[in-house]
């Protein structure tokens, strides 16, 4: 049995099919173009599944479902967009849309939600029930699986984990708060570290960066530099306290982290565990779980979408 997965993003719809091993055996994108109205862009959406299908030879009835991870929040019981304000979307009745054009089940989801379930069945975390993907870019991306199950809570508002509590009347949030986590641990939040370690350390090569990257801390603790390492340090500790609440309020068997960061692989992960282990409840004999990169990268939208 075939499934398909829309992966909607303000400049992209990437739309799927994938087999039951959750192979994706066809695949097409098009423009979001979201300046349109919402009508107009799930038209598009539309055609470009029925472009997939004909490049996997099948049908819409040949397929199970239809599954959406969108951005912003979704009522995924309703299978409403409620809010999505890099498309301009509110209130949007996606999956009653998909389900009538093409007669078979339409579910939706966070892309977040959807990148966490993706790893659990086709990724790093295949078998896992309980798990949490920590993505880290522009802000800090959170999605939990527990039994299996996209957990979203009511009106699917929860898994917002990037805006639970670091440091109290700490940096100032886009969400309105103070000291949420992802001022600290977002990718975002590294460049500017990496730009007051700059402005402090004149003499550091991160001095003579032109465009601060979260690669260009990286790059000059490579080369010996003690004050990106020291960014680098302090960064993973930011990290690693957030996936230290996580496993105390969750247990969760494994945490995967994502986005572009997580290319550096051990350099994050392996002073993230330490920290880990040395501070959750009941330090080495707690519930430390596994803490790894996730693999689906580019594709996870997809393949979560599908799995829903
Ligand atoms: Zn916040």
């Amino acid at each position: 049995m075939y499934r398909i997965g829309i992966d909607l993003g303000g400049t992209n719809i990437a739309v799927g099919v994938v087999n039951a091993q959750y192979e994706i055996i066809a695949h097409h994108s098009v423009p979001t173009l979201a300046q349109r109205s919402a009508e107009e862009v799930i038209r598009d959406m539309g055609d470009a599944v029925e472009t997939v299908l004909a490049k996997a030879g099948l049908t819409a009835a040949d397929c199970e479902s239809i599954g959406i991870g969108s951005p912003g929040t979704c009522d995924s019981e309703k299978g409403i967009v409620a809010r999505a304000y890099n498309l301009g979307w509110f209130n949007v009745p996606i999956c009653d849309i998909l389900r009538e054009r093409f007669g078979i089940p339409a579910r939706l989801s966070n892309d977040a939600n959807c990148a966490a379930l993706a790893e659990t069945v086709a990724g790093a975390a295949i078998g896992c029930k309980n798990m949490v993907l920590i993505t880290l870019g522009t802000g800090v991306g959170g999605g939990i699986i527990i039994d299996g199950k996209i957990y979203a809570g009511m009106r699917s508002a929860g898994a917002e984990l990037g805006h639970t509590l670091l440091v109290l009347d700490g940096e100032q949030c886009s969400c309105g708060r103070r000291g949420c986590w992802e001022t600290y641990a977002s990718a975002t939040a590294l460049i500017r570290q990496a730009e007051k370690a700059a402005a402090e350390h004149p003499q550091s090569l991160l001095a003579q960066v032109e465009q601060m990257t979260g690669l260009a801390v990286f790059q000059a603790a490579d080369k010996g530099d003690a004050a990106a390492q020291a960014v680098i340090d302090r960064y993973c500790v930011y990290v690693a306290a957030g996936f230290t609440d996580l496993v105390n309020s969750l247990a969760p068997e494994m945490i995967l982290l994502g986005g572009g960061i997580s290319r550096q692989g051990e350099r994050l992960l392996a002073p993230i565990r330490e920290y880990v282990v040395n501070n959750c409840f009941g330090q080495k004999d707690g519930a430390v779980p596994v803490i790894a990169a996730a693999k689906l990268g580019n594709e996870a939208g997809i393949i979560g979408a599908a799995a829903l």
